[in-house]
C-alpha cells in the first residue's frame, strides 16, 4: 500500500479560504453527484446553487456573504468553516491545493506567528 503524501497544511486550523475563490467549476460530473447528494434534479441543482463562468458553458458554484473573505462558497458553513457538501464536493474542491503546500496556509502561519496570535485570520487575495 502506498504511503499517504505527506502535508505542510491543515485545513482544520485554516478558515478556508480556498472556498473564497469565486470560480470554484462544477463539472457534469460534479453536478450529477452533487444534484444526487441533494434527492433533486441536475435541473434544479444547477438553477439553485449555480451561475455562468466566464467560459462557454462553464458553470460556477454560487457565493454567499462571508465575515472574513466578503464572499464564499454558499456550501461553507459559516460558523464551523467546513464543507456542507463534503462527500459530493466538486472535483475543483477535491484536487485543491495539488501540492504538498497551500500558499494561503503558509501566509496564514507567517502572520499568526508574526502577530502571536493563533487565531489571526490574514486576508489577502495574493496566495
Ligand atoms: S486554504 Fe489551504 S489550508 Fe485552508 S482550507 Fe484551503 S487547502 Fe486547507
Ligand atoms: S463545495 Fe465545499 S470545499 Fe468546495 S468551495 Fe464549496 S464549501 Fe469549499
Amino acid at each position: 500500500m502506498r504511503k499517504p503524501l505527506k502535508v505542510f497544511y491543515n485545513c482544520a486550523k485554516c478558515p478556508a479560504y480556498c472556498c473564497s475563490y469565486e470560480r470554484i467549476e462544477v463539472t457534469p460530473h460534479d453536478l450529477r453527484r452533487l444534484a444526487k447528494s441533494f434527492a433533486i434534479s441536475q435541473r434544479e441543482f444547477k438553477k439553485k446553487y449555480t451561475k455562468k463562468g466566464e467560459e462557454k458553458g462553464e458553470i460556477i458554484l454560487r457565493h454567499k456573504k462571508d465575515e472574513h473573505f466578503g464572499t464564499v462558497c454558499q456550501f461553507l458553513d459559516s460558523e464551523t468553516r467546513m464543507c456542507g457538501v463534503y462527500g459530493a464536493r466538486p472535483k475543483a474542491c477535491r484536487d485543491y491545493p495539488k501540492s504538498a503546500r497551500c500558499g494561503y496556509y503558509e501566509f496564514l502561519k507567517f502572520e499568526r506567528e508574526w502577530q502571536d496570535d493563533p487565531e489571526y485570520v490574514a486576508l489577502t487575495s495574493n496566495c
